[in-house]
């Protein structure tokens, strides 16, 4: 019976392990091969207080410090938790684990375009993180896929940079606020495509063009471009804590200010969370308030 399981170890699984570890709980953590989660895809840090350098070096740092603190590490991934006095961790390999308390900190992942050259040109001219990569594009002509704030807020940082944005949306009314498209709107660098579906991403060793298709007409376009942004969004997966945790519209586990879920004993920390700011420095907080609440659990038995 462990004290407490930690599901993923990005900034917020990490920094759990560390307290957890620190108060002496009995803690196990359980990771896929990212560990590091989703700072690993950022390379240039400026905003983590006390740190400026690249995001796998402040993980690798975060890992580090975790593995002293003594938590038995399972490279595994979780296919359900299930609930009646203690939590039990069914693991793909069919393994089973109990645990007092279980916090979830498996991130979030990125929608997929699931459109031909997305796969080769990844990192070669195709990112999905128009903050982080936005810098390498200074007079380049892009494109940015997706019609939400993150993309609409993404063309108007590029047009900051880039010589020209074609901000490609599948529909004609835009999910992002009103008044972000009207700034996109009058940006003269911005060229807004609505009604089009990206279909395709070529080039030959990286990106040169980006080809659309009119939703109605069929018709498609080829934009030639030297980078393409596909910020279309996230998806969270929640099956397996179906019926523990509450959710809001777009899947993210809903917790308090203490990280509890809805489940007593079940915390959930970092970018799976409803929480909106997706940062580096707010996810290992997280992880701190929930490996601290754990503790206040075991040792009390109740939050
Ligand atoms: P989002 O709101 O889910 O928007 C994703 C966009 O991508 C939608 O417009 C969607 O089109 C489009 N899309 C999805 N799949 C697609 C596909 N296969 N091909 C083409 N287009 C596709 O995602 P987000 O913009 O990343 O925002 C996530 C959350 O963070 C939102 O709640 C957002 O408000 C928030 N956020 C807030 C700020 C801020 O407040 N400053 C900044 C960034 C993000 P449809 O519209 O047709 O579904």
């Amino acid at each position: 019976m462990y004290d407490v399981a930690i599901v993923g170890a990005g900034a917020a699984g990490l920094t759990a392990a560390i307290y957890a570890g620190r108060k002496k709980l009995k803690t196990v953590l359980i990771t896929g091969p990212n560990i590091g989660g989703e700072t690993n895809s950022t390379n240039d840090i400026r905003n983590y207080p006390g740190y400026e350098g690249s995001g796998p070096e402040l993980m690798k740092k975060f890992w580090e410090q975790a593995k002293t603190w003594g938590a038995e590490v399972i490279e595994d991934t979780v296919g359900n938790i299930k609930h009646t006095k203690h939590f039990t961790l069914t693991l793909s390999n069919g393994k089973q684990l109990e645990a007092k308390t279980v916090i979830l900190a498996y991130g979030r992942e990125r929608r997929k375009l699931n459109i031909p050259g997305e796969n080769k040109f990844f990192g070669r001219g195709l990112s999905t993180c128009t903050t982080c990569d936005a810098p390498l594009f200074s007079n380049k002509i892009t494109a940015i896929i997706g019609g939400g704030n993150s993309a609409v807020e993404g063309a108007l940082e590029l047009a900051r940079i880039a010589s020209k944005v074609y901000l490609v949306h599948r529909r004609e009314g835009f999910r992002a606020d009103e008044v972000t498209v009207d700034l996109a709107r009058k940006e003269p660098k911005i060229e807004i495509i609505t009604n089009h579906v990206p279909v395709e991403i070529t080039g030959e060793k990286f990106v040169r063009s980006l080809v659309i298709e009119d939703i109605n007409t069929k018709k498609q376009r080829t934009l030639d471009v030297n980078g393409v942004f596909s910020e279309i969004g996230w998806e969270t997966h929640t099956a397996m804590v179906a019926g523990l945790v509450d959710t809001n519209v777009v899947g993210e586990i809903l917790v308090n200010e203490l990280t509890h879920t809805r489940t007593l004993g079940l915390y959930a920390c970092g970018d799976l969370t409803h929480i909106p700011h997706k940062q580096t420095v707010i996810s290992a907080g997280m992880g701190a308030v929930a490996a601290l609440e754990a503790y206040r659990f075991v040792t009390v038995g109740k939050n």
